[in-house]
């Protein structure tokens, strides 16, 4: 079983030529709403992957909570969420002709999730507790104290960029971070400009935890006790890679979570993020499992191991 706990917002999207720099304005291209948030994203991907996942959240009372549920619930997902009297969170993502993207985020609602509603039922020695950076970091290390205590696996992806307390990740088995995301992490934790394998070779080895890094389209790659994986991107025609990183989370979740190997749990997660970047938005575009099982069909990729 795997258990989000997390954020849910609702995305405005806006397709752009170029994205707006400070003080600019520019028209977009086009504009969609829909369901997003790093938490209810990642959800969503474990889930259309077909795992038993519960997603552990807060939204507002309001028609943008409602759309998040109705999302949630419809790709397998059961819903703990919780309504308050806070507006739903809310983020405005703008992608560029490349792909290239810049997002504001109101966390609104996702600010009231606590570790308190969290259900104790769902946290035994078979689930794995998957936490990203949107809520208050602080119901993030105490939902790790006690996801721990109860025997089970835990999985941090450190997006948005923040820092994490060093016990913090001596709970955490699995961090996750993109090359951003590692650097801000490793400057905080004190370490000297380094590339990103000795980085995470660095932190895997003091925190006890298997560290991998994605890399965009260059893919990803591992280090888990003392053992590097380096694996190249799915090769697709990427036109929007929001979503793309929760997408890699929730299914190597997936992955884990049935006790997949961690070089496999690389491959699947690595041709569902890349199925991700073929259509725009979050969470419409997460793949399926045939989808995903159809594309791994036609992968070549060689896992190199150091
Ligand atoms: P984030 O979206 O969190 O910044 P990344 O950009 O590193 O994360 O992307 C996460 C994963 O998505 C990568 O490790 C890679 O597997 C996949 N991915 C991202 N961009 C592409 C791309 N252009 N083509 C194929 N796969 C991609």
């Amino acid at each position: 079983m795997i258990v989000v706990f997390g954020s849910l917002n609702y995305d405005f999207v806006f397709a752009m030529e170029r994205l707006p720099a400070a003080g600019e304005t520019r028209l977009a291209r086009t504009f969609a709403g829909a369901p997003g948030g790093k938490g209810a994203n990642q959800a969503v991907a474990a889930a259309r992957d077909g795992a038993d996942v519960h997603m552990v959240g807060c939204v507002g009372r309001d028609v943008f909570g409602d759309v998040l549920i109705a999302s949630l619930q419809r790709s397998g997902a059961m819903c703990r969420i919780e309504r308050v009297d806070q507006p739903t969170g809310c983020a405005s993502v703008c992608v560029d002709a490349n792909g290239e993207n810049a997002i504001a985020v109101a966390p609104g609602a996702n600010l009231a999730l606590s570790a308190d509603d969290l259900a104790p039922d769902l946290l035994t020695a078979h689930t794995t507790v998957l936490l990203q950076m949107e809520i208050a970091p602080e119901a993030n290390w105490e939902v790790l104290r006690q996801a721990k205590a109860a025997g089970g696996r835990t999985v941090l992806n450190v997006a948005p960029a923040g820092i994490v307390p060093a016990d913090a990740l001596e709970l955490t088995d699995v961090l996750i971070v993109n090359r951003i995301e590692l650097e801000t992490l490793a400057r905080a934790l004190g370490m000297a400009d380094a590339k990103p394998r000795a980085l995470a070779a660095d932190i895997a080895q003091r925190h006890a935890l298997c560290c991998i890094v994605t890399l965009g389209g260059h893919g990803v790659l591992a280090v888990d006790q003392g053992q590097v994986q380096v694996l190249d991107a799915f090769a697709v025609d990427a036109i929007d890679t929001v979503g793309a990183g929760d997408t890699f989370c929730g299914v190597l979740a997936a992955a884990l979570d049935r006790d997949v190997g961690l070089a496999d749990a690389l491959r699947r997660a690595t041709v569902a993020a890349a199925l991700c970047c073929m259509a725009r938005g979050a969470q419409p575009s997460i793949p399926t499992a045939g989808q995903i099982d159809e594309a791994m069909l036609r992968d070549q990729r060689l896992l190199r191991t150091f």
